[in-house]
This record gives structure tokens, C-alpha cells and sequence, in this order.
């Protein structure tokens, strides 16, 4: 069934967004600051409102991706929310993401924040994904479009839920990719193939190592750090070696640092004999 829906913003994730709905046969009202933005989609059959005020009243959902939760009140700010769903796609952090959301249901509307994984070429490709949170209402209702877009996945009326496993990932990609640097930054301090190392020995690796992960979760859980694989004291030595083998072949160890001063600090604590999933507590 055909919807009304309203994109605001349209730099590259909000084109990308709207684009997906209207070739999904969706009628789109879109608006963004630089009004030539609009030029193209208008030319695929979106509707142009001359104001956000004016997007936001001609459809029952509003979708709002713009560069910072300000922008986004900005935009926001003298639309008429009341009966409305407003679904913030902006990137952000959770406190944000809860003022805002008071924000909008103060003044009678529905909101539903969401964090985006993915770049604006995968918006309605398969591997795409997009995390929700708030009113879970506004999400039953809408679940059929917001599929159309990414996998949908809610997880919980709080909104500041989405932003927090957003950044959580994002941490998570972020170590990796530190990981990733360091270890190609040595193999080619020899001249060798990064290429080829990486693709034949690093992912494999880091595949069965990421596979760990739920386990370790579990032991955060638990709080019970015991191991017998490989203890933080094996660990210690196992960094000092690391980061005396970078220095010798000429390679910032920098990226690495952070992770051994951490482990030092554990097992000078008297954590020697616990697993590195310990090493939360040093965080906490
Ligand atoms: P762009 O830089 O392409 O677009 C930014 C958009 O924000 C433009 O529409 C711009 O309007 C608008 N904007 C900025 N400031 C204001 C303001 N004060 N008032 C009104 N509009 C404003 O960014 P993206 O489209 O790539 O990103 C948009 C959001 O999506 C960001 O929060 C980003 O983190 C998130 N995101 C992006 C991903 C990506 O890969 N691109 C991936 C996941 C999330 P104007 O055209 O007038 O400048």
C-alpha cells in the first residue's frame, strides 16, 4: 500500500532514503535546507515542500537525516508534531537522542530514533541494517516501509537505545580496523604482501577470533573472568614482545599502547590469572 511520506534532509543518506521510497511507490514530500537538492528526486516524482513545516504536515511520518541532532531540532523546530511519527536518522548520542525524543512527544507526536548501518549505496540492499528505538507503536506501524529501507531491528521504547548500540558497533569496528593498521603497518615494514597476508591469514584469523566474543560476553556477565586458555600474565608478556618487535622494525606501536597499559595495570592489580575479558573491569 502506498504511503505518505516526508524526508527531511537530503544529503547523500537522506537521498538515499528517499530514492528507496519512491521506487518503491511510496508518494514522497521531501525539503532540505539547500533547496537544489531536491532537484533530482523532484524529477522522479517526489513532491517539494517549500518549508519543513510544510514536509512535516503532509505526511503522517517524517523522516529527519540531517548532520547533528541540532540541525535536526532546527529543522524540526515550528512543524506541527502532534499525530505525527518523527523517525530521526540522524547520527547521535543517547542523551540526545532522549531530549529528543521528549522534544517531540511534548509536543504530541510519536518518535522513534534510529542508528543506520550502513553506507547511503546499501539503503535497500540486502546486508543493510538499521537500529531502532522508542516508540515501539510508531515501529509496528511503520515495519513494512522501514523494511524497504534496511533490516529493521527495535530495540526498546527507550530512545536512547539505538544511538548507544550504534556507537557500540561502531567501537567495535574501530578496534578492528586499529588491529587490522598495526598488523599490516609490520608485515609491510618487511616489504612483504599485505594483500595477500591479509586476505589468506589476517581475516581467517580474526573470523575465528571474533568468534570468542560471546563467550567472553558471557563472562562479563558472570563476572567470573576465570580462564584457561590464556591468562592476562601470558598476555602482558605476549604485549611487551609485541610492542619491542614494532620498535624494532621501525612500526608506531602506537595504536597498540592504550591496550597494554591497561593489561599491565590489571595484573599489577593481582588479575594475573584471569582472562582478558577481565580487563573490563579497568573500564568500568
Ligand atoms: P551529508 O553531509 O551528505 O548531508 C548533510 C545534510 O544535513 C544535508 O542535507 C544538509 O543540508 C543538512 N544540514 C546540515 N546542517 C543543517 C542545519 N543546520 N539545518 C538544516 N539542515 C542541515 O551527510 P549524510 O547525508 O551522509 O549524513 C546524514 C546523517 O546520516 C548524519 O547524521 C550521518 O552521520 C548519518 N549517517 C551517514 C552515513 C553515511 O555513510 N553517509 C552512514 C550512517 C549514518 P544542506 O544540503 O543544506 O547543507
Amino acid at each position: 500500500m502506498s504511503e505518505n511520506i516526508a524526508v527531511l534532509g537530503l544529503g547523500l543518506m537522506g537521498t538515499a532514503l528517499a530514492e528507496t521510497l519512491l521506487a518503491a511507490g511510496h508518494r514522497v514530500t521531501v525539503w532540505n535546507r539547500s533547496a537544489a537538492k531536491a532537484d533530482a528526486l523532484a524529477a522522479k516524482g517526489a513532491a517539494r515542500a517549500a518549508t519543513a513545516a510544510e514536509a512535516v504536515a503532509a505526511a503522517p511520518l517524517a523522516i529527519v537525516c540531517v548532520l547533528d541532532y541540532e540541525a535536526a531540532r532546527a529543522v524540526l523546530d515550528g512543524a506541527a508534531l502532534a499525530g505525527r511519527t518523527v523517525l530521526n536518522l540522524t547520527n547521535g548520542r543517547p542523551a540526545e537522542a532522549r531530549e529528543t525524543g521528549a522534544w517531540v512527544t511534548g509536543r504530541g507526536g510519536d518518535y522513534l530514533d534510529g542508528g543506520i548501518m550502513a553506507v547511503p549505496q546499501m539503503i535497500g540492499q540486502p546486508g543493510a541494517l538499521i537500529l531502532y528505538s522508542g516508540s515501539r507503536a510508531a515501529f509496528d506501524r511503520h515495519e513494512a516501509t522501514l523494511k524497504l529501507l534496511a533490516e529493521p531491528r527495535h530495540l526498546g521504547e527507550d530512545p536512547g537505545l539505538a544511538p548507544l548500540y550504534d556507537l557500540a558497533m561502531l567501537t567495535g569496528m574501530y578496534g578492528q580496523i586499529a588491529g587490522f593498521l598495526e598488523a599490516a603497518a609490520l608485515v609491510a615494514s618487511e616489504g612483504r604482501p599485505v594483500r595477500e597476508f591479509t586476505e589468506t591469514l589476517l581475516v581467517p584469523w580474526m573470523h575465528a577470533m571474533a568468534a570468542l566474543k560471546p563467550r567472553w560476553a558471557e563472562e562479563i556477565e558472570q563476572g567470573d573472568y576465570a580462564t584457561e586458555v590464556s591468562n592476562l600474565e601470558v598476555n602482558r608478556v605476549g604485549m611487551a614482545n609485541l610492542v619491542t618487535a614494532f620498535e624494532e622494525q621501525g612500526v608506531k606501536p602506537d595504536l597498540l599502547l592504550p591496550m597494554k597499559e591497561i593489561l599491565e595495570r590489571r595484573v599489577a592489580r593481582g588479575h594475573g590469572a584471569e582472562g582478558l575479558s577481565g580487563l573490563i573491569e579497568e573500564l568500568r
